[in-house]
C-alpha cells in the first residue's frame, strides 16, 4: 500500500510547508536592506524565543558547531568546566571540552536518569576553581529533560551553559528569567527549520569571559559576530545561509503566532500522549513518566523483538520515521521525536504504527489499546488514560 512520508525523528524534523516554500525563494545578496530587514526580524524572533535580551548569534553551522564555538570564546586551554553527562549529548560535550585542552570534571549519571542539581552545587563547590558549568535541556539519546532552572541556580556563581539543541521551541526554557549565559541550539529540531543553522546566546558575563579567554578561533568569534550585529541594519560576520534564515524567518512566525507558552503547552501534551501510548501498547518507558519529557520519548524494546528490525519496519510498511537508540542504547530502545512541527495526530498515527509492527512481529499486543490510551490525553472530555 501507498504510504505517506512521516519524519517523527528528534531531528532532523518535518518542517511546515511554508517553510519548504520559502526555501525556493531567489538567493538575495546578504549586504543589502532586503536581506538586512529579514535578518533583523529574525534576532529579535530569536530572542523572543530564547526569552531573552542578549544577543543570540546565528551560524551556517550544525548544534555542534555552535558548541564548539562558545568553547572557542569562552576558555583558555586548561581551564576547568564542569559538564553533566547523562546521555550522548551530555557524553559530546565531555568530548569537546577535552579536545580544546579543557580540563573536565564529569558528572556521570546512567542514561535516562535526570541529573541532581545538589550534586552539581556540590561538585562546583568541591573544587572553586571551575568557571564554567554544562547542561543538555533535552538529552535527545534518551527523552530526559534536566530540571534547568534548578541547574542555573546550583551553578550560579559559574557561567552557565546549556545545550538546547532539542529543546529550544519545545520545552519551557527561560534564559534571562533563570539567568543562563549561554544557550546553545540548532535550526534543525523544534524550530521546524532545515538543518545548518546553529545559535548561541550570551550574557553579559559571558562576554566579559569571553574577552579573557585565549582560545584560537576565528569563524566562531563572537567579537566579530557582534561587531557585524551591531550594524544597521545587523550582519553576520561571513556569508551567512541565506536561504535558510530566509525559512527561519518564517518558521519563527509561525511559532510566535502560536505563542511561545502555547508551543511549551502542545509539547506537554504530545509527550504526554506519546508516554499514554507507550504504556497502553503494554511496552515500557525509558526515563521517568513526567511531563517535563516534552521533546523526545523512549521506550524500551519489548523482550524478543529486534529493536532495529522494529523501527525499519515503521518506516518500510508504514512510512514513519522514528530514531532507534544511540551508542549502548542502540537495539534496545527506539524514540519517538515530537520537537516542532507536530500534532495530535503524528502522535496517533505513530502509536497505531507501532502497534502494527509490534503485531507484525509476533508481539502481543491488543490493536488500538495504545491509540486509544494516546487518544483520551486530547480527548476534550478530558477523560485521561
Ligand atoms: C541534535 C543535538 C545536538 C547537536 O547535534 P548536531 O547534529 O550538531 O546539530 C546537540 N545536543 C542535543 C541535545 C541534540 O539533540
Amino acid at each position: 500500500m501507498m504510504n505517506k512520508y512521516r519524519l517523527m525523528s528528534p531531528g532532523p524534523t518535518p518542517i511546515p510547508p511554508e517553510v519548504s516554500a520559502a526555501g525556493a525563494l531567489p538567493i538575495i545578496h546578504h549586504r543589502t536592506p532586503e536581506f538586512g530587514e529579514v535578518f533583523t526580524r529574525v534576532n529579535e524572533a530569536l530572542k523572543r524565543v530564547f526569552l531573552t535580551e542578549n544577543d543570540v548569534f546565528t551560524y551556517a553551522a550544525s548544534g555542534t558547531g555552535a558548541f564548539e564555538g562558545a568553547v572557542q570564546n569562552l576558555f583558555s586551554p586548561g581551564d576547568k568546566i564542569l559538564v553533566v553527562n547523562n546521555g550522548n549529548f551530555g557524553g559530546r560535550w565531555v568530548k569537546v571540552g577535552k579536545a580544546f585542552g579543557l580540563e573536565v570534571t564529569e558528572l556521570k549519571y546512567d542514561w535516562g536518569q535526570k541529573a541532581d542539581n545538589d550534586e552539581v552545587a556540590e561538585a562546583l563547590a568541591n573544587d572553586p576553581e571551575i568557571k564554567a558549568a554544562v547542561c543538555v535541556l533535552s538529552e535527545t539519546s534518551t527523552g530526559t529533560v534536566n530540571d534547568i532552572e534548578g541547574f542555573a541556580k546550583a551553578a550560579s556563581n559559574v557561567v552557565t551553559i546549556v545545550d538546547a539543541v532539542s529543546g529550544l521551541g519545545a520545552c519551557e526554557l527561560r534564559t534571562d528569567d533563570w539567568g543562563i549565559d549561554v544557550v546553545v541550539a540548532g535550526s534543525q529540531k523544534a524550530l521546524m527549520t532545515p538543518p545548518g543553522l546553529g545559535f548561541v546566546s550570551v550574557s553579559e558575563r559571558a562576554m566579559r569571559m569571553h574577552e579573557e579567554a585565549k582560545m584560537p578561533r576565528f569563524y566562531f568569534d563572537w567579537t566579530a559576530a557582534k561587531k557585524a550585529y551591531a550594524k544597521d541594519p545587523a550582519q553576520t560576520a561571513w556569508t551567512p545561509a541565506v536561504s535558510l534564515i530566509i525559512q527561519l524567518d518564517v518558521a519563527l512566525r509561525q511559532l510566535l503566532d502560536e505563542g511561545v507558552e502555547n508551543v511549551f503547552g502542545r509539547h506537554v501534551l504530545l509527550g504526554r500522549a506519546s508516554r499514554e501510548g507507550i504504556k497502553g501498547m503494554g511496552l515500557s518507558l525509558f526515563g521517568p513518566d513526567e511531563d517535563l519529557n516534552s521533546a523526545v520519548t523512549a521506550a524500551w524494546v519489548p523482550e524478543g523483538v529486534d529493536g532495529k528490525q522494529l523501527v525499519r519496519m515503521i518506516f518500510r510498511e508504514h512510512g514513519i520515521q522514528i530514531a532507534g537508540g544511540q551508542a549502548d542504547m542502540a537495539g534496545r530502545i527506539f524514540r519517538i521525536g515530537h520537537c516542532g512541527y507536530f500534532d495530535a495526530f503524528d502522535i496517533i498515527a505513530t502509536i497505531a504504527a507501532t502497534e502494527l509492527a509490534l503485531e507484525s512481529l509476533d508481539f502481543p499486543v491488543e490493536l488500538g489499546k495504545g491509540v486509544g490510551a494516546a487518544q483520551r490525553v486530547f480527548s476534550k472530555s478530558g477523560v485521561t488514560a
